[in-house]
């Protein structure tokens, strides 16, 4: 069976599949680690346990995880035997990671030396991976980045206008996120549209919590959002997104504040919590807005116009758009913030049928009107299904690994040899 990891920064995710990918046969979260209100939740089938236990730190974690996966309670797995490969994801390759590679010693090093782009993360994907060593001892571990897919945009949009010394002994450029999630639905906006993804440009809106818009041209991503940290691009639910940095040495050498407030402002009282006073969750903020609440309206509004601002911008970019794929707990569920986003784009061939977009979610992906010159797509994403190919496709030659079942193309996008 093949094991999917994904260590956060206060959270360990984990993921069962059979060997084929074909189905999950256990899946869970360990939350609020190093808190005293930890908890997991563990499911087998349609089966499903909370239990709430303090979880010192994600050494805890992962033991918490095999105690679950061992349990006779459930008969997931007998042994750690039963693992044949382990799939992590990390947030940040640096520049140094095109693609998903097998872990070995060199691989280590060279997360320890990109851990700190993105030290909330980056340290905690690595506990995972060498508690996954210990655990399963010659088992084979993948990993899996969110910033490869990006590797490919060009320096023309990686690069910022900084003194470029300064930029490479710095290694600062825009790296971009959520690019495990861009891949799979792009990859799977292409099946659905019975289309090689070669011949495709498309604009991928992951909308969350966080929030990547990604201009992916023939398959490959050509430009993104999200810069050098997690921060920049569209206002997301607690982050501001792009912003004139002036702002911060005006705030900090004018009026006073320091640079920890400042940082604290911007990546966690800013966004849709920050403009509408109440939440940084959409659904709670649009309901406001429905309700007439000024804050609330404006918010949406500031959300939905740095959206479709940016579609634009990325039709330019790529000289074209044959789709627009909406992806992720916004872009997934909300027939009314992908309306919005739509409205008003009919000048690069968008235009949606309002009925198709109310049951998107039901099965119906394509939410275009039958006029429209370019697709607009709701395609669910599945980070842990894409890990779960790559950890597939390169662990393919060690005993014990079958072949995928994807129901959709393979990528070969991304995974490189290490
Ligand atoms: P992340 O993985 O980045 O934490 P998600 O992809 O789970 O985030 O998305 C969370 C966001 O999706 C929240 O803002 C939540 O309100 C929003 N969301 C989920 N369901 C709906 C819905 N039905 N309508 C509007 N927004 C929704």
């Amino acid at each position: 069976m093949i094991l999917i990891i994904n260590c956060g920064s206060s959270s360990l995710k984990y993921q069962l599949y059979t060997p084929d990918l074909a189905q999950v046969v256990a899946s869970g979260m360990i939350a609020k680690i190093g808190e005293p209100e930890g908890y997991i939740d563990h499911f087998v089938g349609h089966r499903g346990e909370h239990h709430r236990c303090p979880v010192p730190n994600h050494r805890a974690a992962f033991a918490l995880m095999m105690e679950y996966l061992q349990s006779p309670e459930y008969h997931v797995i007998e042994c750690p035997r039963a693992i044949t490969a382990i799939g992590h994801r990390a947030v940040h390759g640096g520049s140094v990671f095109f693609g998903s590679v097998l872990v070995d010693d060199a691989v280590m090093k060279a997360l320890h030396e990109c851990a700190s782009y993105a030290p909330l993360h980056n340290p905690c994907n690595i506990i995972g991976i060498e508690e996954a060593q210990r655990m399963f001892p010659g088992t084979p571990n993948v990993v899996v980045f969110d910033t490869a897919f990006h590797q490919t945009i060009p320096a023309r949009a990686h690069m910022y206008a900084l003194p470029y010394e300064l930029t490479q002994e710095h290694g600062i450029r825009r790296y971009g996120f959520h690019g495990t999630s861009c891949r799979y639905v792009s990859q799977r906006a292409a099946d659905l549209l019975n289309r090689p993804i070669e011949s495709l440009s498309m604009v991928v809106c992951h909308l969350g919590n966080g929030v990547t818009m990604d201009a992916v041209k023939g398959g490959q991503s050509i430009d993104t959002s999200i810069g050098f940290g997690t921060f920049g691009g569209v206002p997301m639910g607690t982050r501001a997104g792009d912003f004139d940095p002036a702002i911060i040495f005006h705030l900090v050498k004018d009026r006073g504040m320091s640079l920890e407030e400042v940082e604290e402002i911007c990546y966690k009282k800013s966004g849709l919590l920050g403009l509408s006073g109440l939440s940084n969750d959409m659904r709670e903020v649009s309901e406001a807005a429905a309700k007439g609440n000024a804050r609330c309206q404006l918010a949406v509004d500031v959300f939905v116009y740095h959206i479709r601002k940016t579609i634009g911008a990325y039709a330019a970019a790529m000289g074209g758009l044959d789709a627009l794929v909406f992806t992720a707990g916004i872009g997934e569920n909300s027939a009314e913030i992908r309306a919005k986003v739509c409205e008003g784009l009919g000048f690069l061939g968008v235009e949606i049928d309002p009925r198709a977009n109310e049951i998107a979610r039901k099965g119906h992906p394509n939410i275009s009107a039958i006029s429209a010159r370019a697709a607009t797509l709701v395609v669910p994403t599945d980070e842990e299904k894409m890990i779960a190919i790559d950890t597939v496709q390169l662990t393919m030659a060690q005993p014990g690994a079958a072949s995928v079942q994807m129901g959709h193309a393979p990528s070969t996008h991304g995974v490189a040899a290490s």
